[in-house]
């Protein structure tokens, strides 16, 4: 009986186990291509100061790979299956790369982009030393490392991120508040930069429950050990409000501006006709 279950079981199963294996295989060779024909392309997602909403700051640069046979694929798909495949820092390479071209077209706003520590840290690593302070002399550059990715990897880690300080690139921690339980790391990174998970963004503005307090609580470290505040993933004008009330300083989000190709950003931030930019919160998009 127990057997006649096993087989029932494995006949239910084993369908979704190969689609997900084959799913993977092939966000696998998507990935491969789009490294060997350098068919990536970044967007850039504005960055404002709470208090000042006209003029982004800044932009977040996120990767995006549309595949000629399985089409579009969120990073939240391809990152953790090419990780698992040791294609991260080929992949980390190639946006430094990308975001040079950019750089090199004029474009002059300061830019974060997201780098694994498995790249911070691994073999290599020397041509991003002098890559990244140069990105960093032509309109600023910040990095963001999420916290789970340090797990294990803190020393490596360290001396990195203190070369890339010591050569003008922010630092900024990525996902705040979800990934470690040990906040020990902020006192031996050269961090500048919070980003506060979406996560807890998402309950903002409703009524008051646990995540009104874990922001309270890390915009009131934030400012005690000197570090700036993102809020990500806003996505409502209370979300907004209630983040500008306790003291956040810049934020990123749908509400806000959506991440978007370069030469749109472009126009549609950088542009010289001023009525084209959003200058609040109802107007923006
Ligand atoms: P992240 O660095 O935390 O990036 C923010 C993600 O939230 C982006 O998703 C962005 O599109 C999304 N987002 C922004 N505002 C909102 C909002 O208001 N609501 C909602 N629901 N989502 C919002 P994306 O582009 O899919 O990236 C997902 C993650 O993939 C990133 O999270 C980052 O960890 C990773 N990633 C993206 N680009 C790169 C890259 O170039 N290199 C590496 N290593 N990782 C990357
Ligand atoms: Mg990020
Ligand atoms: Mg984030
Ligand atoms: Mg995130």
């Amino acid at each position: 009986e127990a057997k006649a279950l096993g087989r029932g079981q494995i006949r239910r199963f084993t369908p979704d186990l190969r689609r997900r294996n084959e799913r993977r295989s092939a966000v696998l060779q998507a990935v491969q291509r789009a490294l060997s024909e350098s068919s990536f392309h970044i967007v850039l997602q504005p960055k404002f100061r709470l208090s000042r909403l006209g003029q982004p700051i800044g932009a977040e640069v996120l990767l995006r790979l549309r595949d000629t046979e399985i089409g579009q694929l969120s990073p939240a798909e391809f990152i953790p299956i090419a990780e698992a495949q040791g294609l991260i820092p080929a992949i980390d390479r190639e946006v430094v790369r990308l975001v040079g071209e950019l750089r090199a077209r004029g474009f002059a706003l300061p830019l974060s982009i997201n780098l694994s520590a498995l790249t911070l840290s691994g073999p290599g690593f020397g041509d991003l030393l002098e890559a990244l302070p140069a990105l960093a002399r032509k309109g600023g550059l910040m990095v963001e490392v999420t916290e789970t990715s340090f797990m294990g990897r803190l020393g490596a880690v360290r001396d990195t991120l203190h070369m890339l300080r010591r050569s003008g690139v922010g630092v900024a921690v990525d996902d705040f508040g979800i990934g470690h339980s040990s906040l020990a790391y902020l006192q031996s990174l050269p961090v500048q930069e919070l980003k506060i998970d979406r996560s807890f963004v998402a309950s903002l503005g409703h009524e008051p429950g646990p995540s009104h307090a874990i922001v309270r609580a890390i915009l009131a470290m934030a400012e005690a050990l000197g570090l700036t505040t993102v809020a990500e993933g806003v996505e409502t004008p209370e979300q907004a409000d209630w983040l500008m009330a306790h003291g956040c300083e810049l934020a990123q989000g749908f509400l806000l501006g959506r991440p978007v190709d370069p030469q749109e950003f472009q126009r549609f931030y950088l542009s010289p006709q001023e009525e084209n930019l959003p200058s609040d919160l109802g107007a923006s998009r």
